[in-house]
């Protein structure tokens, strides 16, 4: 095993201007699973209650993902709703619903354990100190996000303190540090923990910082945005998947990392729910990968 995840797996409402899904396939660990897989091996952890679709887990077997960490528990499965705004970029969460995550309590198989990456998605910071604390792993990030931000900000900070690398959007970096600018708000990040920034900026892009040095990559022009649910786990799918198939963590990997993020995320918000990852090819992501290059590839300038 090289890459292991823990983070929601809900059933979520969605209302975009396109459309709307109930009870669809949603999580973090969902999404990031189901992206990490196009490029390395990924162990899932998790809970679902008794009303999850067994077609999800089918899913993710028939991916590739390992779910001998994924619990099935009494009672219902995590929920959570949320509509879009016409400018997609924002959206009002209507209902989150814990339910069998509060409850939960991971355990580990022991190859996930020794697995050298770890990714701590969107969920309860407690529950990230969990896995965390049965894990050998030499590169760890996290997610979160406003709900755990203000709802659970000793956790959290105890998460921040252990971990290499944070992927957060501009939103929440500033809700995290009150800082307005995104490059402050990422130093102030590197002091709570993590030496390793990712920010998030939907529609935007994404900005990386290290010390004092500084990656973006826009996201990807699209003509067709359907629902930007998940685009974030989707983009975290495609950064670690990268550096776990690469076994890399030089500021390089990084970058190329950060263009298979956005690469991923592009194809996530294609679709409603997990619907344009169901069977996504290695082949259509490195075609889309190549596009990315011209996109933002250009001569050295001469003024
Ligand atoms: P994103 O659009 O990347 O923020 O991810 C959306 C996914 O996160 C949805 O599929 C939700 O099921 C899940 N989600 C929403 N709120 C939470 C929360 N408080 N904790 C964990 N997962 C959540």
């Amino acid at each position: 095993m090289d890459l292991v995840v823990v983070g929601s797996v809900g059933l979520d409402d969605v209302e975009t201007p396109f459309g709307k899904v109930e009870r669809a396939l949603g999580g973090s660990a969902i999404y990031f699973s189901l992206t990490a897989a196009l490029l390395t091996r990924v162990g899932f952890v998790g809970v679902v209650g008794e009303d999850f679709p067994e077609e999800g887990v089918e899913l993710l077997k028939a991916r590739g993902v390992d779910v001998r960490g994924l619990e099935r528990a009494a009672g219902k499965t995590f929920r959570w709703s949320g509509r879009y705004h016409e400018d997609l970029n924002h959206r009002d969460t209507l209902l989150t619903e814990l339910n069998c995550f509060e409850h939960f309590s991971p355990k580990l198989p022991d190859d996930y354990r020794a697995a050298k990456y770890l990714f701590l998605g969107n969920i309860h910071p407690s529950l990230q100190l969990d896995v965390l604390d049965q894990s050998s792993a030499s590169f760890v990030a996290m997610d979160t996000m406003n709900f755990w931000i203000s709802g659970a900000p000793d956790d959290l900070r105890r998460v921040l303190a252990r971990v290499d690398a944070i992927t957060i959007n501009d939103e929440e970096a500033r809700d995290l540090t009150g800082q307005s600018n995104i490059v402050r708000a990422a130093r102030e990040i590197h002091r709570l923990g993590p030496k390793l920034v990712v920010i998030k900026r939907g529609e935007y892009g994404a900005l990386i910082a290290r010390d004092d040095e500084y990656f973006f990559a826009p996201a990807f022009p699209l003509e067709d945005v359907v629902d930007p649910t998940g685009a974030g786990d989707s983009f975290a799918g495609g950064f670690m998947g990268y550096i776990a198939r690469h076994d890399a963590t030089s500021w390089a990997a990084l970058c190329q990392a950060t263009i298979a993020g956005s690469t991923l995320a592009s194809f996530s918000v294609e679709a409603f729910s997990v619907d344009a990852l169901r069977s996504l090819t290695h082949d259509q992501i490195t075609a889309r990968a190549a596009a990315f290059r011209r996109l933002t590839d250009f001569p050295a300038i001469v003024l």
